[in-house]
């Protein structure tokens, strides 16, 4: 047998795991293509002859569904895709390319979906658009249930599983369902990148920057992932689980000690008050924790309950889940951050075009002004949808102070058209910006006035402040978030919002850090947004100490000249805080 093998990464989520490993192909989110001998075509049209038939069958469900929820006219809308599939020209298109070229079902049905696309794309209009996405839909349908498949067929076993990848991108994340992973592994991937910051919200432990992973791994190998110390060990010995096994019980023990407090304000011990909200991103959410351990939503991803689907979430559906996150957080705030797509968060049904540099590209705010179309659907569910809750509404991306005005103007005109349509709505949803690109930053003073409150991303702040891009490996030693600059930054905000009197948060993943979320408080900062997992630790932290200690301690680090010399203080600050008894 082969000796245990311990590699070094990065620790991007805390926990320990230890399970088997399952290897996500770097393909998982591209249609996989195989060629497929003339003995195995006549299988190959079964599957496709089956994947049809769960397709016909799920938008049979879909069609009840609306007609129960939402109305005929939705409900039409399903009965029209079934239609298109039942189309024997389109089918015939698709055994032709199986017969003729030799492929997989999959690949067969994706270039149709192609074809169908590049048919419509340069006709002019907005009903030819929705028409292009009526015919597809229904083969995209037909697609996933062939890719569904073959995930089962891999993961066939009920065993829980450790996902290890080139790369973490949220595709590699919702690769399966959350209650099947252990912990995720991969050989690149920055700890502020939309995949880390996905899977930190489903309190798994991670662990990025493993040179040479997948080389190393057979299927079904055993592993044991640390993510407070970004280690794994490939095929731990039996003294490796024992002292695994100790490790973890220890860690089940804090975890339930913190539970015990959870629900308790964090308030410092002379009075200072730093609210801890969570970060969400999927209703599946919803069941993982206790809402009363927390203090509301600082940040709803809205993106990624689109990117749970194969097509644009209906107004209808929409107004349900904010509705449902209101509900369950009522009497706290919910804040529904607006559609902010593009980049490496793309959805299968909107295809942002290939760009030379996505972080500075097509994302966010600039792609939902031009489609105002999807503002306008969101918009109008969460105003129907304010009034189950306390719902707040955040921009992102804002780079200047017409873009604020725009929402403005909309939300006002879509407030009196809900109105007029006898909708009931919540006389107060504040609306506020995301702090995360340099413009924004400088005209803080200017901009904080304009809005109800700002929350600072610092995920995409850091990388537009460093010039370093948050999803490229090549530069990930220089995403620095301590950087002198990016206190300063921090600073600058809380300064601004304070003199426009607006409240001000950190969402970004910089404030997940205990020591970090009490230095923001020692700026003042009035709250933290972080995954749901870590509440109880940033709480444990601030009723450790006084709010005078922490500005001492922010008076300090922004003294340093150096990230290492910021590191120092932190790390002072953090051994001197659970240097007590008790700790
Ligand atoms: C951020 O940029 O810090 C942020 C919270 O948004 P996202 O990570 O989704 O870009
Ligand atoms: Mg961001």
């Amino acid at each position: 047998m082969l000796p245990s093998r311990r590699i070094q990464g990065v620790a991007v989520a805390p926990g320990l795991a230890l399970g088997r490993i399952h290897v996500v192909t770097p393909g998982v989110d591209k249609v996989p293509t195989w060629s497929v001998p003339a003995s195995e075509v006549a299988a190959e049209m079964g599957r496709l002859a089956t994947a049809l038939t769960a397709a016909l069958a799920a938008l049979g469900r879909d069609e009840s569904l609306a007609l129960r929820h939402a109305g005929e006219q939705e409900a039409s809308i399903f009965a029209v895709h079934r239609m298109y599939l039942q189309d024997p020209s389109a089918l015939r298109r698709v055994e032709k390319i199986i017969s003729d070229q030799r492929v997989n079902a999959e690949a067969a049905v994706s270039m149709v979906i192609e074809s169908l696309q590049e048919s419509l794309r340069n006709v002019e209009g907005e009903s030819v658009r929705s028409y292009a996405m009526d015919v597809t839909d229904p083969w995209r349908r037909v697609l996933d249930a062939l890719c569904a498949t073959e995930r089962d067929e891999i993961l066939s076993t009920e065993e829980c599983v450790i996902l290890a990848a080139a790369e973490l991108t949220p595709q590699v994340v919702t690769y399966l369902t959350p209650e099947r992973i252990l912990g995720v592994i991969t050989e690149s991937g920055g700890r502020f990148s939309h995949g880390a910051v996905l899977a930190r919200s489903l309190g798994l432990p991670v662990v990025t920057g493993l040179t040479n992973l997948l080389a190393g791994l057979e299927p079904g190998m055993e592993v044991s992932v640390d993510g407070d110390r970004g280690a794994v060990l490939l095929r731990p010995s039996a003294e490796d689980v024992v002292r695994f096994r100790q490790q973890r019980e220890q860690a089940e023990r804090r975890r339930e000690a913190l539970e015990r407090t959870a629900s308790q304000p964090s308030v410092t011990t002379d009075g200072g008050r730093l609210d801890v909200l969570v970060n969400l991103a999927s209703v599946r959410d919803l069941d993982a924790f206790e809402v009363s351990k927390t203090d509301g939503v600082g940040l709803l991803r809205t993106e990624f309950l689109y990117m749970e689907r194969n097509q644009f979430p209906s107004e209808e559906e929409q107004f349900r889940m904010y509705r449902r996150f209101l509900e369950e957080f009522a009497p706290r705030p919910v804040t529904l951050r607006l559609l902010d797509i593009g980049g490496d968060k793309q959805l299968s049904y909107f295809k942002t075009p290939e760009e030379m540099n996505p972080a500075l590209g097509w994302r966010g705010i600039r792609i939902t002004l031009e489609w105002e179309d999807l503002l306008r659907v969101q918009l109008r569910a969460i105003l129907r949808a304010s009034v189950h809750g306390v719902a707040r509404i955040l921009i992102p991306m804002v780079t200047s102070a017409e873009e604020v005005v725009a929402i403005h103007d909309l939300f006002r005109a879509l407030r009196s058209e809900l109105t007029e349509q006898g909708y009931l709505i919540a006389e107060d949803i504040p609306v506020g910006i995301m702090v995360e690109v340099p413009s924004s930053l400088m005209t803080l003073p200017y901009l904080a006035g304009e809005v109800d409150f700002v929350s600072v991303g610092t995920n995409d702040l850091v990388q537009y402040l460093l010039a370093v891009d948050r999803d490229n490996p090549w530069v990930s030693s220089l995403y620095d978030p301590l950087h002198p600059a990016v206190l300063q930054a921090l600073n600058q905000v809380a300064e601004a919002a304070g003199a426009a009197g607006r409240p001000c948060s950190v969402c970004g993943d910089l404030a997940a850090d205990p020591a970090v979320a009490l230095l923001l408080m020692g700026l003042g900062y009035d709250s933290v947004s972080v995954a749901w997992s870590l509440v109880g630790e940033i709480k444990d932290t601030i009723r450790r100490t006084t709010l005078e200690d922490a500005r001492r301690y922010a008076a300090e680090v922004l003294e340093q000249r150096t990230s290492a010399a910021v590191q120092e203080v932190i790390t002072r600050v953090r051994a001197e805080l659970y240097a007590g008894p008790g700790s």
